[in-house]
């Protein structure tokens, strides 16, 4: 599913092709047991699935992108929800006409390569997440 190299408190991680790339993400923390960290990076997928949360309705629209794209950001955050990984990612991808599309990722499948850096956070209680009842987000608990 990856690979990856550890260097000091950060991981190089290269998630083989074709696999789910947020799949694959929460499948690395959980079993390197990493419960609070940071991760971004690049590569291409040739299908992605983004949300955007609509403040009036506070109902998230999905949409899901079939094409070749490349990652060209992909940034988010590590935390816990109800004793399991939970991700925050972000991405931008840029497609063939070299205009890009972004938001919040839900997931994404790779078609090319994936190459991340993954942070952890040592130190302190791995922060938690919970309903913010004015945003109807999952915020952090710090
Ligand atoms: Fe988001």
């Amino acid at each position: 599913m990856y690979k990856y190299r550890q260097f000091g408190d950060k991981f190089v991680l290269s998630i083989d092709n074709h696999q789910k790339l947020s799949a694959a993400i929460a499948a690395f923390c959980k079993e390197l047991e990493i419960k609070a960290g940071a991760v971004y990076g690049i590569g291409a997928v040739n299908e992605a699935t983004l949300r955007f949360l609509d403040p009036a309705t506070m109902k998230y629209v999905d949409k899901t992108f079939n094409e070749q794209m490349e990652i060209a950001n992909l940034t988010g955050n590590i935390s816990q929800k109800d004793g399991q990984v939970y991700l925050h990612l972000h991405a931008i991808f840029g497609r063939r006409d070299y205009t890009c599309v972004g938001g919040h990722l839900l997931e994404a499948s790779l078609n090319g390569a994936c190459e991340l850096v993954v942070e952890r956070f040592d130190g302190a209680p791995a922060p938690g997440r919970y309903v913010d009842p004015e945003t109807g987000l999952n915020l952090y608990e710090l």
